[in-house]
């Protein structure tokens, strides 16, 4: 078995914000493997390089010789065409996950990944119209539209790796919901709280937290109340809720920074806080791990 040359991939640094650097430095990584490769050591281009937080909720920059195919758990996972790919993991993940790689020339590999656990916070969220806990019947027509329109905004079909402008905190203000937690809301049970919550006053801008493609912008969502998808590439997509104004259209291509909307505190909110929600694929992810602390903080 050959010996990885880099960082065992089971790490938990903060990705640098900037990405520009992390690309340079695994595009030299793969590089000295190629090289490598060419002097004997044979399988060791087949190894991907993996950057990122190997953990529950935790996002993966992977860069593997061009037209090398990647599948996560035994599911396809798009390659861009200079090598790079993104893996995601649930918040509710197992400890275990299997990276399977198939090289041009049909040298295949699978390897198992060791994903961090993590525990999960309880927040308790009282004083939330009931109407929000449990909808009343004549909305419910509405929210299964609702629920249409989400499924349809998310196509994964951005191939483009925008990603790679890097992260930045769409708002800033006090961190007042974490990812992951178990929510009751006036004392019911509900889905875990998947985003983190920034409390600001309303009207505080919003901006892009990385370069994307706008796929849904809602104004008055009946649990999200003003809405935006922004779609980073290779199914990576950033969820922004509550919004007071959404300044962007579908279709729209945005850079890290631009204003898309504002702070608000529609839909299911008990006061003005933007929820920041990521996905990739149908995992949940934690956007907190992607970006350096709250500034200030
Ligand atoms: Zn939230």
């Amino acid at each position: 078995m050959p010996r990885r040359r880099f960082p065992s991939p089971v790490i938990k640094r903060p990705i640098l914000p900037d990405m520009g650097c992390l690309v340079r430095r695994l595009k030299t990584l793969m590089l000295a493997l190629l090289l490598l490769g060419g002097s004997g050591a044979g399988t060791l281009a087949a190894s991907p390089v993996l950057e990122g937080h190997l953990e529950q909720g935790g996002l993966v920059f992977g860069k593997t010789a061009p037209g090398t195919k990647i599948s996560l758990d035994g599911i396809a996972v798009p390659v861009g065409a200079d090598g790079s790919f993104l893996l995601g993991f649930d918040r509710d993940h197992g400890p275990h996950a299997n990276l399977s790689s198939v090289t041009p020339d049909g040298h295949a590999q699978t390897e198992t990944l060791a994903i961090a656990l993590r525990d999960w916070q309880i927040q308790r969220v009282e004083g939330v119209p009931p109407k929000y806990v449990t909808p009343p019947a004549d909305e419910l027509a509405r929210i299964q539209r609702e629920v249409a329109l989400k499924k349809a905004a998310r196509p994964f079909a951005t191939k483009t790796e925008y990603y790679e402008s890097g992260f930045i905190w769409p708002a800033t203000g006090r961190i007042s919901g974490v990812f992951g937690s178990q929510r009751f809301y006036n004392g019911e049970p509900r889905k875990p709280h998947y985003g983190v919550d920034v409390a600001a006053p309303a009207g505080t801008p919003v901006v892009a937290p990385a370069d994307g493609v706008v796929t849904l912008a809602r104004p008055d969502m009946y649990f999200e109340g003003g809405l935006i998808f922004i779609d980073h590439g290779q199914g990576l997509i950033s969820v922004m809720m509550h919004l007071s104004k959404v300044e962007v259209k579908a279709g729209q291509k945005v850079q890290k920074g631009e204003k898309i909307g504002a702070v608000g505190a529609t839909g299911r909110a008990t006061g003005p806080h933007l929820h920041w929600g990521m996905w990739w694929r149908d995992a949940h992810l934690d956007p907190a791990l992607l970006v350096p602390p709250m500034p200030g903080k």
